[in-house]
């Protein structure tokens, strides 16, 4: 029986206040993030934010300044990566150029000085869960990119870790091998029960496999939510401009209340919001969700720059005031370069977010 599917040992990560400095570089600012059983929590956010030193931090490659890293209620945050029960697959893969599949495979087991037997044993297990038994004499190089990196995860496999930790795993292969290999993942991911975090900068991998996805920005976590969440009910108007293709439209706007309503102004823009003014009069952020514009209406009222045909959809480009402004939906949208247009959008679509802070108000 395969005891990978059997019975997997499932771990809780808690991060509790964790802060990474590289001299005078904040790299995670006080982080707290508890990753529950099963989880496929995934990272996001943009270069440079901070993602792979947190999940450095919890393979142990990076020991935080200050905080405390648990593990199913352990304090890890001074053990060494190889005492911590977690496996870590690399962007790069990592594997070894001169061991066969086999070999790269149980390499693990072996430096634990498992018997040879065992070790063939979980090899052959592995290969057969991640589709790689046909390849197990061939060498890295003789593998392609989507291969290599099931090689690196059944590396990863067979340790039976408590957790996964993954870094960008799909950046080094082509568009199409990475939407499959996606789903694989989350295929995998179901199977094993296992806890996984996955950084990535790519929204769509994080939309498409996380059960819950963590935003990053400048070391700081800005939402925590499933991906129905954090894109339905962005927290901010960072985690806004982060999610979707191509992301929320956001116009600086006024809130005013008029005959006991609450309506956004901004130039050419006059969305009423349908519920009694119970906020002050104020600067905000205006957010909307370019499938959420209609063409029709006078809400919104623009000129058309650009269309482009995306085969089932077209998007729309057009200049609202001074703003930039997309429209997303079925195609034809019957919107030409050139022309003026007025536009809607339901009062439950619109997103408010207030101007200084940035944080979600509406
Ligand atoms: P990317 O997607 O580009 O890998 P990231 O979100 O994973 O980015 P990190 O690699 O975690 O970001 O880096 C966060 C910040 O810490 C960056 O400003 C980076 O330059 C800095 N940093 C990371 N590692 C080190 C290091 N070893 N020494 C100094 N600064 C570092």
């Amino acid at each position: 029986p395969c005891r990978l599917l059997d019975s997997p040992p499932v771990s809780r990560i808690q991060i509790d206040g964790a802060t990474k400095r590289f001299g005078a570089v904040t790299a995670v600012d006080e982080v707290t993030l508890d990753v529950s059983h099963g989880d496929f929590l995934v990272l996001l956010g943009p270069s440079g934010c901070g993602k792979s030193t947190l999940l450095r931090m919890i393979a142990g490659l990076a020991p935080p300044t200050s905080g405390r890293i648990s593990l199913d209620g352990r304090d890890i945050t001074h053990t060494p990566p190889r005492d911590r029960d977690l496996a870590m697959v690399f962007q790069s893969y990592a594997l070894y150029p001169h061991l066969t599949v086999a070999r790269n495979i149980g390499f693990p087991l072996r430096a634990r000085g498992r018997a040879k037997s065992a070790i063939a044993g979980k090899v052959a297990e592995v290969a057969a869960v991640l589709g790689l038994d046909e390849l197990l004499d061939r060498r890295p190089r003789e593998l392609s990119g989507g291969q290599r990196q099931r090689v690196a995860l059944g590396r990863a496999l067979v340790r039976d870790p408590g957790a996964f930790l993954m870094d960008e795993p799909l950046s080094n292969l082509d568009a199409k091998l990475r939407t499959a290999t996606r789903a694989e993942l989350t295929d995998l991911h179901r199977a094993l029960g296992s806890t996984f975090v996955y950084v990535t900068h790519d929204q769509v991998e994080a939309m498409t496999m996380a059960t819950r996805i963590a935003l990053v920005n400048r070391g700081r976590l800005e939402q925590v939510g499933t991906p129905e969440q954090v894109y339905d009910e962005p927290a901010s108007v960072f985690v806004a401009g982060f999610l979707g293709s191509p992301p929320m439209n956001l116009v600086d706007a006024t809130l005013v209340a008029r005959d006991g309503e609450l309506h956004v102004q901004a130039p050419d823009v006059a969305v009423p919001l349908g519920i009694a003014g119970d906020l002050p009069a104020r600067d905000v952020v205006l957010g909307i969700r370019p499938e959420h514009l209609k063409p029709g209406g006078s809400l919104v009222r623009g000129v058309v720059r650009v269309v482009e045909n995306l085969g089932s959809e077209e998007v729309a480009h057009l200049l609202v005031g001074d703003a930039r402004v997309c429209l997303r939906g079925p195609r034809p949208l019957g919107l030409a370069a050139g022309d003026a247009v007025g536009l809607t959008c339901a009062p439950e679509h619109v997103h408010l977010f207030d101007r200084t802070s940035g944080r979600r108000l509406v």
